[in-house]
């Protein structure tokens, strides 16, 4: 380990935080991670959307991830390290940040802790959202999100006009399709779950929450642990 510390020592730098959200797709790290943002007035990353809104703009970057994401497949490692380095020395992230399904792999999670090591920064906290697969396929498969917002709804079809009023429209994701979602699921037990045992083994401080309940239980589950 470099010299800066463990790779989740709890920090003693009261403004700087960063945060991973781990957990398998549709556990609501995204929703979550919104809202723990807000409260700790934290910006949250997810490179999740950082991607789609690359497909959209139509960039190198879009055109490289794009297949992989359409098949639910994880975009190389040095794709996403780039964007996690961009990002965490761009003054936005100056306080931290929540990382949403940014760490999806044990050379990612190698590679941040390098990265936050060499900019003086760390991981302070790693949240587990644990939820059995079976829910994951329901709450997916039902899943729509607002094409200008990336915001998820359930429970509403896609070509709804979004119930935010932002005057976006409803779409499936194409990685929300049943293929697709059985796909992420392969991916997330064999590339992701060794990710909790590698931050485990560096004696990080990996809180799990229990992420089936309503929204507020498990929101405030999250922060009480964010804050232990
Ligand atoms: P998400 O919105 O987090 O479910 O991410 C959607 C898709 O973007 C994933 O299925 C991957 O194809 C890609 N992606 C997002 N974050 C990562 C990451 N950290 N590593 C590899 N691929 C990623």
């Amino acid at each position: 380990m470099p010299a800066s510390g463990s790779a989740g020592a709890t920090s003693s730098r009261a403004s700087e935080l960063i945060v991973v959200l781990l957990g398998p797709p549709g556990a609501g790290k995204g929703t979550q991670g919104e809202r723990i943002a807000a409260s700790l007035g934290i910006p949250k990353l997810a490179t999740g959307d950082v991607l789609r809104a690359a497909v959209k703009e139509g960039t190198k970057l879009g055109l490289e991830a794009k297949s992989f994401m359409d098949r639910g497949d994880l975009v190389p490692d040095a794709v996403i390290l780039g964007i996690i380095k961009e990002a965490l020395l761009s003054p936005t992230y100056a306080n931290g940040a929540i990382l949403d399904g940014v760490v999806r792999t044990v050379p990612q999670a190698e590679g941040l802790h390098a990265m936050t090591a060499e900019i003086g920064k760390r991981v302070d906290v790693v949240l587990d959202f644990q939820i059995a697969d079976e829910l994951l396929v329901t709450r997916l498969s039902g899943r729509t999100t607002c094409d200008k917002t990336q915001k998820p709804f359930t429970g509403l079809e896609p070509g709804a006009p979004c119930p935010d009023d932002c005057g976006g429209t409803l779409v499936r994701r194409k990685d929300d399709e049943p293929d697709a979602i059985r796909n992420r699921l392969k991916v997330y037990h064999a590339q992701t779950k060794p990710v909790l045992d590698w931050y485990v083994g560096q004696g990080a401080n990996v809180q799990h929450i229990d992420a089936v309940g309503s929204f507020d239980d498990v929101f405030t589950r999250a922060l009480a642990a964010v804050r232990a």
